[in-house]
């Protein structure tokens, strides 16, 4: 039996959960579903939006299904906390960063797939899947601001152009470094060449910008050329960022698997998923060595929380790449012919695909097909 932690979250995270379990449950899964606190109530009223009590059943599950979360800038997270934490220095860190930091969730996959009948589909061609590193690169954390004395020594020992910004006044420069490991950049580049072959795709096209970030990207670069040695009949790509954007709008159906680093993934990824129908349509592993959380890509959309009208498709495709990862995936191709059959059929619509199904209608739809 599966131990699968179960993060609803805040806003339609919570819906678009219940929507997931009236799947899993159809799909009969051997599954304990472990309900576990995260999100803004719990920051709020705890100081702590991922509290140790839900860390302890992460570390006793096979993987955990989560839903969205609200965050909000430092000063707003600060003034929303329950008065008797206030003043106490607390910082609002997002839990979906913190828990791939904590389990080294390295890894971010993306599929971002055309469902034939989709009306809000770019193209009906389109198969993308990015696998963004996620840990690293400009969202590592090494922020600075004021400049620390030792920074500035260490700018001022360097050539220009490092050594023109040790004359700014500490106050008035903001550093944040872009970190990329060979250990990072193999592990991601490795995920996305591994599921090139196991799924059929005949390229995977690295997304960097080597020209200008000679180092990092560089780095990377290098990497990805040399683990493409290990699989000979995959062709690797290599494309800058900035062109890749154009190609995606250009003829986005001529490329398959995408691998790049945090921030360029972060933003082409939500690209993708616009070409298949926009948030709704987008889910997210974070992938491990040996655990892995599942989301969709969304938050907690408080515009739209509570009406029942989130669309659940982004969920039921994250469980559907817990499947998979769990090593179920006979259960999950069946629960995406589901999907991909409500879909097709178009009777049953969320109101962001100018329909008028709630959440639950969509889930119960896919559930019977199944
Ligand atoms: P947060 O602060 O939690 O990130 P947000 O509103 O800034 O919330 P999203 O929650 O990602 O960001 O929502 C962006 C927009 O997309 C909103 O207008 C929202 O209603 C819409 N949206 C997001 N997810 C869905 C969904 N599953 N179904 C329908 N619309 C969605």
């Amino acid at each position: 039996m599966y131990r699968i932690a179960w993060l609803p979250g805040d806003g339609i995270g919570r819906e678009v959960m219940e929507a997931g379990r009236v799947v899993l449950d159809a799909l009969k899964l051997d599954a304990e579903y472990v309900p576990a606190d995260i999100g803004w109530e719990f920051w709020r009223q705890e100081g702590d939006a991922l509290p140790p009590r839900t860390i302890d059943i992460l570390k006793s599950s096979h993987c955990a299904l989560f839903g969205a979360i609200t965050s909000k800038p430092k000063e707003e997270a600060e003034a929303d906390l329950a008065p008797h934490w206030r003043g106490k220095g607390l910082v609002y860190r997002s839990p979906i960063v913190r828990l791939r930091q904590m389990f080294d969730l390295g890894v971010n996959l993306r599929p971002c797939k055309a469902y034939r009948g989709n009306p809000l589909n770019y193209r009906d061609d389109i198969d993308l899947v990015v696998f963004r590193e996620n840990t690293e690169g400009l969202y590592a954390g090494v922020e600075l601001h004021p400049l620390p004395d030792d920074v500035r020594r260490a700018l001022e020992a360097h050539s220009a152009p490092m050594r023109a910004f040790a004359a700014i006044a500490s106050d008035d420069i903001a550093l944040t470094a872009r970190v990329i490991t060979r250990r990072g950049a193999a592990r991601i580049i490795r995920r996305a060449f591994e599921y090139a072959q196991k799924h059929g795709y005949p390229t995977v096209t690295l997304v960097e910008k080597p020209n200008v970030l000679r180092e990092t990207s560089g780095l990377m670069t290098r990497v990805a050329r040399q683990v493409a040695l290990d699989f000979p009949h995959i062709e690797l790509w290599e494309r800058n960022i900035d062109a890749m954007v154009a190609e995606l709008v250009k003829q986005p159906q001529q490329y398959g698997v995408l691998v790049t680093s945090n921030l360029f993934g972060d933003v082409i990824s939500d690209l993708t998923a616009q070409l298949v129908g926009g948030l709704g349509f987008a889910p997210s592993g974070n992938l491990g060595d040996s655990f892995a959380v599942f989301e969709p890509t969304h938050g907690s959309a408080p515009d739209i929380a509570g009406k029942g009208v989130a669309n659940p498709v982004g969920m039921l495709l994250a469980a559907r790449l817990m499947l998979d990862w769990l090593g179920e995936s006979e259960r999950g191709t069946r629960l995406e012919n589901a999907l991909a059959a409500v879909i097709a059929e178009g009777r049953v619509r969320t109101r962001d695909l100018g329909g008028g199904a709630t959440t639950l209608e969509m889930a119960d739809a896919v559930a019977r097909k199944l």
